[in-house]
């Protein structure tokens, strides 16, 4: 590509971020680190007064910060091309609507809200497309004086061609052709003052040189009405790809019904930024080659808009877990206890900083049950072995094991040997195990399951020997006191 790439992601900031929207920051973030001369820009379209807030634009750039796509131009960074929130643009649009109702390419539409939704009705009921059919296209002056005297606040609409073929390039689907006849006379600005979607991005795009649109299919009904626009302002069309769909494992669309949809829960369920990006790259995007983990580097330079699928992509839950688990393994122990603690702080589990030792335990404890973890926030699943000494014995399963008539001899042997061990380590902890079914003619089964009922309360975990060296002798005798006498009432 000879000319610079300059590409834009343009959020509207009037919620979470949601994780369809971080797909397309990358991928045009991707696209502009391709090229040395490649720049990102972030523009905030704010036009929404009444749901925009300040607050959502935080979260977006905040999201964008921990993913790793920093931006060359706009809100906050500056450039050339400024302003880069739309509501401090509304001269420049009024300047270029202006223009076009000077060439008579637009016109003010005095219509009332109730009208025009009187209009679509009927079109509607009689099948037809609900397009505006023109009733201010060519007012009289004294039509137009007369809906002045009424006190009507006209709208600008822009005069769409008619019998035109609407043509753009689409990276993603190819040629695009669309009749104009379907498009209609469009509002490019509101009674207030304030431009409409379709008309901003055109006169930002345009002016802010983006050669490269990269956005969500659901835009893709609205670039028709984007194209006329271009042509009519003498600005030159930019290459448009329009992304897929995010469906939910269950080929519905991506909602809050599917778990997660916001960067800010991924962040906080303690999945790493690493992983998001890669996944959200595999979000469309087929490799050349059976490889799945990227870093952000191979990404960049791996990663091409013609791989792009066009069919939707369904967001599989257990493949994010998957990756994030691969980049979990990356992290030391230390790490993964750092990330741990303040959510083990905030249910309680620690009140506060560390001593030494405790840190040094607690970091082996990590190392137990590390392999058990896709994502940061299931520590909190594990805690209770480490931590809470209230053993409940209430699963049904684990009753019928601590019931059988072999249990509480296997816990008796295994309390008597356990303290007879010399250094109270997993190695050392580990052999009474089969010690004790060679003693007592019993299947490994027999020993392992009681002992793991008794001291965890759980059917299943991560490696007990490890657990009981990690919990420490005196913490774990009682426990197996408490649990056998609680045995013996069962
Ligand atoms: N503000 C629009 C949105 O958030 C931007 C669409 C576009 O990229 O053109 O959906």
């Amino acid at each position: 590509m000879s000319e610079q790439i300059r590409v834009r992601f343009a959020p509207s900031p009037t919620g979470p971020f949601h994780i369809g929207g971080a797909r397309s920051a990358l991928f045009n973030w991707l696209l502009a680190r391709k090229y040395p001369e490649g720049k990102f820009v972030l523009r905030i379209e704010d036009t929404d007064r009444v749901r925009s807030s300040k607050e959502s634009e935080e979260n977006i750039k905040e999201s964008l910060k921990w993913l790793g796509l920093t931006w060359d131009e706009g809100v906050d960074a500056g450039g050339d091309y400024g302003p880069y929130h739309q509501m401090e643009r509304l001269d420049i649009y009024r300047q270029y609507a202006q223009k076009l109702l000077d060439e008579g390419k637009a016109y003010y539409c005095y219509c009332t809200e109730a009208e025009i939704a009187k209009e679509r009705e009927t079109l509607m009921k009689a099948n037809k497309m609900p397009i505006y059919q023109g009733h201010c296209r060519n007012l009289t002056d004294e039509q137009i004086e007369k809906y002045k005297a009424e006190g009507r606040k006209p709208t600008i609409r822009f005069r769409t061609p008619e019998n035109k073929t609407v043509e753009f390039d689409d990276m993603v689907r190819g040629h695009m052709q669309f009749d104009s006849n379907g498009v209609g006379d469009f509002v490019i600005m509101k009674a207030d003052g304030i431009p409409v979607y379709n008309f901003a991005v055109v006169v930002d795009d345009a002016l802010m040189k983006i050669s490269h649109v990269v956005r969500a299919e659901e835009h893709l009904s609205n670039t028709p009405r984007q194209v006329v626009l271009y042509h009519a302002l003498g600005f030159k069309v930019p290459m448009f790809a329009h992304i897929s769909l995010i469906l939910g494992k269950d080929h519905s669309k991506m909602s809050k019904r599917h778990g997660a949809t916001s960067v800010e829960q991924y962040k906080k369920l303690g999945y790493l930024p690493e992983a998001i990006v890669n996944f959200l790259a595999l979000l469309g995007w087929a490799p050349q080659s059976e490889q799945e983990i990227f870093s952000i580097d191979e990404l960049v330079k791996e990663f091409s808009m013609e791989h792009v699928a066009k069919n939707p992509a369904v967001f599989d839950i257990d493949k994010l877990n998957w990756l994030n688990a691969q980049y979990m393994k990356k992290l030391s122990s230390e790490k993964i206890t750092m990330m741990a603690i303040p959510h083990l702080v905030e249910k309680g589990y620690l009140t506060g900083a560390l001593a030494t030792e405790e840190m040094a335990r607690l970091v082996r404890f990590t190392e137990i049950i590390r392999d058990h973890l896709s994502y940061g926030a299931q520590y909190l699943d594990f805690a209770d072995l480490y931590f809470n000494d209230e053993i409940t014995i209430d699963n049904s399963d684990a009753k019928v094991v601590v019931t059988d008539e072999t249990a509480l001899p296997v816990l008796d042997l295994f309390k008597q040997k356990l303290s007879a061990v010399d250094i109270f380590d997993a190695a050392h902890i580990q052999p009474i195990f089969k010690q004790i079914t060679r003693e007592l003619k019993v299947s490994g089964k027999k020993v392992y399951m009681p002992v793991r009922v008794a001291l965890t309360g759980q059917m299943h975990g991560p490696d007990l020997a490890g657990i009981i060296e990690v919990v420490g002798y005196d913490r774990i005798m009682k426990r197996l006191e408490k649990a056998m006498s609680v045995i013996k009432t069962l």
